[in-house]
């Protein structure tokens, strides 16, 4: 069946960047396509940011059980069923993906499934099986996001090898697990298996984990990790997988001249993403990469070097997260419609999901190195909520400018560290300082009562803690 379709807007990848920019034309009375060639939601909610969460939760579980004893819980025989947990993780995922159709539907959105090839400056055609829809229209959205890196070296593709992606459905628990990568996502899966009792060796390139995060916020994972069992090797190139015995199989590691043997049921390689240029062959359309030529070049307003094709999302390299993916997808609708609203980097929250958690915003203090500044940290330790969670690691800390009285820099690394960082966020963005945070009032007993506290211990001295 071929089919002939005009819009104002195709819109090519349904992820949180893809999906966003349809529902944002949809409210704005755009005729809008929206082309898929797997499932709506993309990487973000069916292979990431919300499977992953699902299981930080049922990891969470199985420990707070595990710890039920010390806030005079009883509980016997508590076992993690790794089938109930995946069952859950997809049922929500499930759900999720579903409301996005559901909103899709209300927005007037067509949803058109197929890979979506681009043709040229105004034509994009889906094919699936025997069916091609050809649509022609005045504006074009890529976003096609990512996929998972691999690893060249010997034995990459032996059969324990996996990534993210089965890492998210995992049959059986194994008993063992490497991780080869110890950024955010390996961090991340490090914490849910090592919690479900998986014994867990992260195996890093660089010279630390998460290493584009303040050292003392390191520190802190570092000593959850122990606490947790969980083993870092840092300095760590691996340069070979093995088949070793009983299925098993053995990474080899180089550690400075040191040569390495570890063994594992399951290898997770989590070294990074590729962008996912799959039906956009841009040397063809004429579209211009960054300098790494990794991504799509664009502007503030996420148009790229041909003015009625925008890019958002992963394709452009700018930060791999959800929500900047969506972000961007608002600032590209709004620009075909008229309106200039540039993408602003300077405030992105990031999380990243460990136990405890860690999110920052604005500058880091080693990205400061120089400036005149002030950094204020108030511990866990001396909040009352956080001890009442039984969850009292970790600190938040402030960082303003002293000659402006604003705030530059915060990052909370313990309890609802990625719910909390908003507030901080919102005063960074909006040129707010300590003294704004103190005049307000803050509720009690909260996790944010330790941004208050850190707020005060710029402004002359923290009450609760010496
Ligand atoms: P994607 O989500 O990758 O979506 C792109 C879509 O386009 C896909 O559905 C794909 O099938 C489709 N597509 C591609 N090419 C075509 C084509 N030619 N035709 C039709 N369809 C096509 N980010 C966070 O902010 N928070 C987190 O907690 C977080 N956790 C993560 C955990 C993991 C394990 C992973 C892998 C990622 C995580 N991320 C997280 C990153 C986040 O998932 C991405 O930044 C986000 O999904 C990018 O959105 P996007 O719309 O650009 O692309």
């Amino acid at each position: 069946k071929k089919e002939k379709i005009e819009a104002d807007i195709a819109i090519i990848g349904g992820g949180p960047g893809g999906y966003v920019a349809a529902l944002q034309a949809g409210l704005l009375g755009k005729k809008v396509v929206l082309i898929e060639k797997n499932k709506l939601g993309g990487t973000c909610l069916n292979e990431g940011c919300i499977p992953t969460k699902t299981l930080v939760r049922s990891a969470e579980v199985f420990h707070l059980v595990r710890e039920a004893e010390k806030m005079g819980i009883g509980v016997e025989n508590a076992a993690v069923d790794l089938k109930g947990v995946m069952k859950r993780k997809n049922e929500i995922v499930g759900q999720l993906v579903s409301g996005i159709d559901f909103l899709l539907k209300k927005r007037n959105v067509k949803v058109v499934k197929g890979m979506g090839d681009l043709i040229d400056k105004n034509i994009v055609m889906v094919k699936e099986g025997l069916n091609e829809t050809t649509i022609h229209a005045e504006n074009i959205i890529i976003a096609t996001g990512g996929k998972v890196s691999q690893l060249n070296i010997p034995g990459s593709n032996s059969k324990n090898i996996i990534t993210s992606k089965e890492a998210l459905e995992l049959k059986e628990m194994p008993g063992k697990m490497i991780i080869i990568g110890g950024g955010i996502i390996g961090m991340e899966f490090a914490f849910i298996y090592a919690s479900f009792g998986v014994q867990v060796t992260v195996v890093e390139y660089a010279d630390s984990i998460l290493n584009t995060i303040d050292e003392d916020v390191v520190e802190v994972i570092l000593q959850s990790a122990k606490e947790k069992g969980i083993r870092v090797i840092s300095n760590g190139a691996v340069t070979e997988i093995l088949d070793g015995e009983d299925n098993e199989s053995i990474v080899k590691v180089k550690i400075g001249e040191e040569k390495r043997y570890f063994s594992a049921d399951k290898v997770l390689i989590a070294v990074g993403r590729d962008t996912c240029f799959e039906g956009i062959d841009h040397e063809k359309v004429g579209l211009v990469l960054n300098e790494y030529g990794n991504g799509i070049e664009v502007n503030e307003f996420m148009q790229t070097n041909i003015p009625n094709i925008y890019a958002i999302g992963d394709v452009t390299r700018k930060m791999l997260l959800a929500h900047v993916a969506s972000h961007q997808g608002v600032v590209a609708v709004k620009h075909i419609a008229g309106e200039e609203e540039a993408m602003n980097y300077s405030v992105v929250p990031n999380v990243v999901f460990t136990m405890p958690e860690i999110a920052t915003a604005g500058y880091s203090e080693s990205e400061l190195e120089g400036r005149n500044i002030k950094v204020s940290k108030f511990p866990f330790e001396a909040n009352g909520k956080a001890l009442a969670l039984g969850d009292s690691m970790g600190f938040v800390k402030l960082i303003e400018d002293i000659d402006e009285k604003k705030l530059v820099g915060a990052v909370i690394v313990g309890p609802h560290a990625s719910d909390m960082i908003t507030e901080a966020a919102l005063c960074i963005r909006n040129g707010l300082g300590s003294r704004e945070i103190i005049k307000t009032i803050h509720a009690h007993p909260t996790t944010a009562e330790a941004i208050h506290e850190a707020a005060l211990g710029l402004n002359g001295g923290a009450l609760h803690f010496e």
